[in-house]
């Protein structure tokens, strides 16, 4: 009798648990939906347990729910750049790094990939080149990778409180995942892949604290133009 009101009562917490989780993970997607479109910001501290904590699950669930699973690393990187916005304001920019993927390379760029990533040559044939000037004279560190290894390596042998980075979504949550203990900001690319990527840089200016005029007119074609990137700089 005592083994079978056991098994009751074991079966009886294992069902909460499970209805807990599923309304935890179902309440997660309805307040990322609502920061998506409306730009509202909900009980962050759950949304950020959840997609910490249940991350593989929760796009496993979104995805039997007929929503792609990317939207669990989009609604990651916009809480996080939300409860991060305020401080990373604050934080000098001789403080920050900012790190952008070798993707965004044109394709033929002659830089090298050494220890510490790409050494760009500012050749002016793509975005990189630009960001990395104009970042460089704010006081930032700058970086360009391949890839999570060389991430790895860029906070082991460097000094910094901020990260500002550019990757597609997925790369973006996991990395501001990680760097939880940094203030993170994070740009996703417009369009991602091995190669060829674009990102709006527009939008990777204003996070460095670029103040941009409301008439200048943004390209977001990542083309070889020289003129194309330069001659939009405020
Ligand atoms: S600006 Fe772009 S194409 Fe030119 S060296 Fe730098 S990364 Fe390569």
């Amino acid at each position: 009798m005592l083994i079978y009101d056991f098994y009751q009562i074991f079966g009886q917490v294992v069902i909460i648990i499970v209805i807990s989780i599923l309304s935890l993970l179902s309440i997660t997607l309805i307040l990322g939906g609502i920061l998506i479109r409306e730009n509202k910001l909900i009980f962050p501290k759950v949304l950020l347990f959840t997609l910490d904590v249940f991350y593989s699950f929760l796009k496993k669930f979104s995805e039997n729910l007929g929503v792609d699973g990317k939207i669990v690393d989009q609604i990651g990187v916009e809480v996080r750049n939300k409860v991060n916005e305020k401080h990373f304001k604050k934080i000098t920019t001789n403080d920050k790094i900012l790190v952008l993927p070798h993707c965004l390379r044109h394709s033929d760029c002659e830089a090298n990939l050494e220890t510490a990533g790409l050494v760009c040559k500012n050749c002016n044939r793509c975005v990189i080149g630009v960001l990395k000037d104009k970042g460089e004279d704010l006081g930032y560190q700058v970086f360009i990778i391949p890839g999570s290894t060389f991430l790895k390596k860029i906070i082991e042998e460097n000094d910094f409180k901020a990260v500002l980075g550019v990757a597609c979504y997925q790369d973006l949550n996991l990395a501001m995942m990680k760097l939880n203990k940094f203030s993170c900001q994070g740009v996703p690319l417009l369009r991602d892949g091995c190669v060829n990527t674009k990102v709006d840089y527009k939008a990777v200016l204003e996070k460095m604290g670029v103040k941009l005029e409301k008439k200048v007119e943004v390209n977001r074609d990542n083309s070889c133009n020289k003129k194309s990137y330069s001659d939009k700089l405020p």
